[in-house]
């Protein structure tokens, strides 16, 4: 890809990071340092106006809605939180799939007797779900290990990601409700798309070129 204009793209590390360097590869674009050894958060890559910025998943739509990454990759359990302010989302990576449910113990007791509290780092999607069944809830918000709220008595439910359900039914929880699959989704700035067009739109392609071969 022979680009005239600097593209930055906001990463996080971990299986987001894993799963879209194939994707990216297909673009010829390659990290010269691998994030999980370097401590560099700025990786540059075989095409040299392409760079990577290394950071947290919850923080990349606010880089990408600032401007300060062209493009990015997040989950959309994390677009759904930001809003999606600032940001076009042109294509589904299809990579990082799991979905957004509401779990609990079995015995969780029936809404309606008292208002339940949910624990969950997902506090925006939570209230939209709830809210739509017309079911008033207390949610709590936590930053890890949803999974643990229920037992010790912080809450009575959570709204987390699942993937096997292994994570629940370790813990003796099960699935109860599901709010939303979830997958990975490009994220652009939209100043970037406009006045960097060209570039956006050829990696876009490109990108959605490999996408459709690893899911062929
Ligand atoms: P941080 O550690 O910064 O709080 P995080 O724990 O959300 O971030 P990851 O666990 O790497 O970071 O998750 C990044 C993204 O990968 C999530 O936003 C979600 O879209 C997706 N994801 C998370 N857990 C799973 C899972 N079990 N299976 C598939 N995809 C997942
Ligand atoms: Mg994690």
């Amino acid at each position: 890809m022979n680009l005239t204009v600097p593209l930055t793209i906001a990463l996080s590390k971990g299986r987001i990071f894993d799963q879209t360097l194939p994707l990216l590869a297909h673009a010829g674009i390659e990290p010269l340092d691998d994030p999980e050894t370097s401590r560099k958060l700025i990786l540059e890559t075989s095409n040299p106006m392409v760079k990577f910025v290394i950071i947290r998943a919850s923080d990349v739509p606010t880089y990408v809605q600032y401007g300060a990454a062209d493009l990015g990759v997040a989950g959309k359990d994390v677009l759904l939180e930001h809003g999606g302010e600032g940001l076009y989302e042109p294509l589904d990576l299809g990579i990082a799939r799991c979905r957004l449910m509401v779990a609990g113990r079995p015995e969780t007791p029936e809404p309606g007797t008292r208002r339940l509290r949910i624990a969950t780092k997902y506090v925006h999607s939570a209230e939209r779900h709830f809210a739509a069944k017309g079911q008033q809830v207390e949610i709590i918000k936590l930053y890890g290990s949803m999974e643990l709220a229920p037992l010790v008595g912080l809450a009575d439910l959570i709204v987390d990601l699942v993937e096997s359900g292994n994570t629940l039914k370790a813990n003796g929880l099960v699935p109860l409700e599901h709010i939303a699959d979830i997958s990975s989704r490009l994220v652009v700035n939209k100043a970037s798309w406009k006045m960097k067009h060209e570039a956006v739109t050829t990696l876009l392609e490109l990108l959605r070129e490999a996408v459709t071969e690893r899911q062929a």
